[in-house]
């Protein structure tokens, strides 16, 4: 592990300087609008790093079997790094402060925390939940991060320990429970605990029983996806039979509601990052068109992603999305970000976008939106009203 920096960043005292992200965000809504190949506008949200150490080796995890994965592994970002993201961090609306990694065993995660919020950034945790003692519980809630995402992918020990080894559920459900306790005894609303469960063979009988353990640890969101296959070999160990997986879902749904636990499904296609490796290999533009999953649209699609999200991972490699980790687009420096945005790959898909021809790594993404003008224009008003009333 490197070491860190110990640099004083001066977090207190910062004036908030909410103008750059209305103007920003304004910017962005125009680019969708103007349906512009390269944007104007800076990220309105930043997927960034901090560490990608681990200690949990869950059996679906890009980390394990990603082939053709170019995201950094194991390595810290220190706190030197996030400076240079300053100017972005000045328009960004929210962070989501994670990687391919475990945030907790970062030990100035909640010193990067301090420092994205004193821009007036919202940060958003995804945590796998075993480290989350009294002391790092209060500095979560503390810190007041949006909302905090643990992955569970099971209601048993004995399954979670097949898809999360080494295991540990009961240690991990006491810790959400601290969290969802210390939270009502703050009288705070934050962090948002999402739980969520990704589907695979493997655990599929426990996906009944996952709303009553979420109830149980204090959850207040349930995600259900598909997992996505990293490799062949992964492809034929996590395949579900849907025929199966249909009543598992339909069966959680409705112990959910009678729980009164939001319960959400990301319908994902399993097969986005294998289709992501051709594309991004440059196979024929027939063969996407023509395995296209939505086929053509006259309206069109845009993706959150390609809008309005810069994902940056390692010390400031940029990458089209979390399912295209494949395909390095450049690295941050300079101020160039908004050059790398404009990166000829994302101009291109971009552009099939908007004319309604989706490629393979994109059709059936859950960030795909239908192209709607008057949608558009309604949440952009909302969301700009919002950001000025925030
Ligand atoms: S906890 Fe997250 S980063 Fe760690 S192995 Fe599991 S899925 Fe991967
Ligand atoms: S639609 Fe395409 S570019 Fe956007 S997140 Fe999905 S796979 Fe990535």
């Amino acid at each position: 592990m490197s070491e860190y920096n110990l640099i004083d960043l001066k977090f207190t005292g910062r004036k908030m300087k909410k103008w750059y992200k209305v103007w920003n965000l304004f910017l962005a809504y125009l680019d969708l609008l103007l349906r512009r190949e390269k944007p104007h506008a800076d990220p309105v949200e930043l997927s960034v790093g901090t560490t990608s150490f681990c200690n949990l080796r869950c059996i679906q995890c890009p980390r394990e079997g990603h082939e053709g994965n170019l995201m950094p592994f194991d390595e810290h970002l220190d706190l030197a790094y996030y400076q240079s993201l300053e100017p972005y961090l000045k328009r960004a609306k929210e962070v989501s402060l994670y990687g391919l990694g475990e945030p907790m065993i970062d030990k100035r995660y909640f010193d990067k925390v301090r420092y994205v919020t004193s821009f007036g950034a919202e940060v958003s945790l995804s945590s796998n939940g075993t480290l989350m003692d009294e002391r790092r519980c209060r500095e979560i809630i503390e810190s007041g991060i949006k909302s905090i995402g643990i992955s569970l992918d099971a209601a048993r020990e004995e399954t979670f320990a097949v898809v999360r080894p080494p295991g540990g559920l009961p240690a991990i459900v006491e810790n959400i429970k601290r969290l969802s306790r210390m939270k009502k005894e703050q009288g705070t609303l934050r962090p948002l605990i999402r739980l969520s469960f990704g589907i695979m063979p493997q655990n599929l009988e426990d996906l009944p029983l996952f709303p009553d353990l979420a109830a149980e640890a204090g959850g207040e969101e349930i995600i259900v996806h598909s997992v996505i296959f990293m490799s062949e070999a992964k492809r034929r160990e996590l395949t579900t039979d849907p025929q199966k997986v249909r009543p598992a879902i339909e069966a959680a749904r409705a112990r959910a509601r009678e729980l009164g636990i939001a319960f959400c499904v990301w319908d994902l296609d399993p097969f986005t990052y294998l289709k992501s490796l051709r594309y991004v290999r440059g196979e024929s533009e027939a063969s996407y068109a023509s395995s296209s999953a939505t086929g053509r649209s006259s309206h069109g699609y845009f993706c959150f992603f390609l809008w309005r999200n810069a994902m940056i991972q390692g010390h400031g490699e940029l990458f089209p999305c979390c399912y295209m980790t494949n395909k390095r687009l450049g690295r941050l420096q300079n101020g160039n970000l908004l050059e790398l945005r404009g990166h000829p790959f994302l101009a291109e898909l971009r552009r099939r976008l908007y004319e309604g021809d989706p490629p393979e790594p994109c059709a059936g993404c859950p960030q795909l939106y239908p192209y709607d003008r008057q949608n558009i224009l309604k949440s952009g008003l909302q969301e700009m009203i919002n950001l000025i009333r925030s």
